[in-house]
């Protein structure tokens, strides 16, 4: 039996970011990171298993402006964690990032959404660029394409390729410098008792005593809840995605608008974070009975979060029945088939690069992770992002994308969560120190300061319930 002040179940880039802020700003005495697979971030944070992109919100054309003001700040913290700690981009690329308007309506929805919505304001950096520009920044995306089809796009420097696992594992070998950290991999958790003045969390190997739990277990974290008797209301919807690979047709990172009311990101196309001539495009959204990708036994994992009780069949029909979801549901489905499955993908790839030939795109194997999408069965509605159920002494945070992206905000909040867990007071966050190793770092245009953008200049985001139905990305 091992006493500790923290227990943080499970090791991808959500716990780490925690374990690191903990270990490195708080001066607790013993903070316990265990992790079920032998290594950190095996699961939705490793590299190949999700998009690589750091969410600024700008690109993004299905987040609110009030989305993206929220996500900004979790991205620039990530970001100037970045520039600070890994100047030989071991753990990330930056490259061009824009967003593709073809078609007059596309294009001015994004004239709108960057002049009249505010994101213009809010991200300085963002640039609208017309067909000359773009064919610099990405010839394969003008090549082949109709001359007479209007073309723009919005563009920034800022396109952060994250390889998300890395930076886990570069949080925890820091979080590992200070003292009263252990980490504890190929662990298993299998319970957590709530014993009043404290919480024993039972592993495979053993059984440690916590004053607090944050469970950080992916698309467990609601299992957890539920065992316990938290989460009502809500069950999960998990959705697979899947990656085609091309040879080098793509620079840096080119999203297309996102398609009405859909709550997945709209296919986009990439250069991997450590080969510039992969391209990758996808990620694909397969509803799937299980809560981890190729790992069979969390299908019953899945039975457990769904419960099979009249409010979650009832909310599962209600999202399956939207006559947009259901055709979109079942397109995916035919995706991830061998042979026939990359002819039907191939018009989203040639969206992107409209010059792409069936024979230059494949299937990824061993690619993609599994989105755990919110199921808020009260409503009988899909909610969109992240979500967090705090309890006396325990949190639990179920991190659909853009969850990686997020990771040092949601670290950020859930410390001060955590110490009002403690009964001393003297413990403290120093987040002086925090912004430093983090947002302090992130390059910004001359005058601009951290809290530009925030401070209202940005128009109020527009009322069209298409924007404001969709708000989750990858
Ligand atoms: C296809 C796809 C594309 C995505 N693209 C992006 C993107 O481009 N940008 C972005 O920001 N986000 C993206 N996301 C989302 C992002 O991957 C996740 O939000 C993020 O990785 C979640 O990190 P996490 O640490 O919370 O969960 P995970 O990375 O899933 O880690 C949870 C950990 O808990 C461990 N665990 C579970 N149960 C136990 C147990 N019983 N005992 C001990 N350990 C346990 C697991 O082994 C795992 O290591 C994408 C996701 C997918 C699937």
């Amino acid at each position: 039996m091992s006493d500790t002040d923290l227990v943080i179940i499970g090791g991808g880039i959500s716990g780490a970011s925690l374990l690191y802020t903990v270990a490195k700003f708080i001066d607790v005495d013993d903070v316990t990171l265990i992790e079920k697979e032998r290594e950190i971030a095996a699961i939705n944070s490793a590299r190949t298993n999700n998009s690589q992109t750091l969410h600024f919100g700008d690109i993004e054309t299905n987040y609110t402006l009030e989305k993206a003001e929220e996500v900004k700040e979790g991205a620039e913290l990530l970001a100037g964690y970045l520039e600070g700690s890994d100047p030989d981009r071991e753990m990330h690329s930056k490259r061009s990032k824009m967003v593709l308007g073809v078609g007059d309506e596309e294009v001015a929805k994004l004239e709108e959404r960057y002049r009249e919505n505010g994101f213009g304001d809010l991200f300085p950096k963002l640039r609208e660029i017309g067909r000359e520009e773009i064919a610099e920044l990405e010839p394969k995306v003008v090549e082949g394409r109709d001359p007479d089809t209007e073309l723009k796009a919005l563009q920034t420097p800022d396109g952060y390729v994250v390889d998300y696992g890395a930076v886990a594992r570069s949080f925890v070998d820091a979080a590992r410098e200070e003292e009263g950290v252990s980490v504890h991999l190929g662990t298993a958790v299998t319970g957590v008792d709530d014993r009043g003045d404290g919480f024993r969390v039972e592993t495979d190997d053993g059984a440690f005593d916590a004053d607090a739990v944050v469970v950080a277990a992916g698309s467990h974290s609601l299992q957890f809840a539920k065992e316990m008797g938290y989460g009502e209301g809500m069950s999960l919807l998990p959705v697979a995605g899947s990656f085609f690979l091309a040879d080098d047709l793509l620079n840096g990172k080119v999203y297309t608008l996102q398609m009405k009311k859909l709550p997945f990101a709209a296919v986009h196309g990439d250069a991997d974070v450590h080969d510039g001539s992969v391209t990758r495009f996808g990620p694909t959204a397969k509803l799937v009975p299980a809560l981890e990708r190729g790992h069979l036994s969390t299908v019953s994992d899945f039975v457990d979060v769904f419960g099979f009780n009249p409010e979650s069949v009832l909310s599962y029909v209600n999202i399956l029945s939207d006559r947009i979801l259901f055709p979109y549901v079942v397109r995916n489905l035919v995706y991830d088939l061998p042979a026939v499955g990359k002819r039907a993908f191939l018009p989203n790839v040639q969206k992107v690069v409209p010059s792409v030939d069936v024979d230059d795109i494949d299937r990824a194997k061993g690619y993609g992770g599994v989105r755990p999408q919110i199921v808020d069965t009260e409503n009988k509605a899909l909610d969109m992002g992240e979500a967090k159920i705090v309890e006396d002494g325990i949190l639990f945070n179920i991190t659909p994308s853009p969850g990686a992206s997020t990771a040092l905000k949601n670290a950020m909040r859930d410390v001060e969560t955590v110490l009002g867990f403690f009964d001393e007071d003297d413990y403290e966050f120093d987040e002086a120190a925090f912004r430093d190793a983090t947002i302090e770092n992130f390059p910004r245009l001359d005058g601009e300061t951290e809290a530009d953008g925030d401070e209202g200049e940005a128009a109020e985001p527009a009322a069209d319930d298409e924007e404001v139905a969709a708000e989750a990305d990858d």
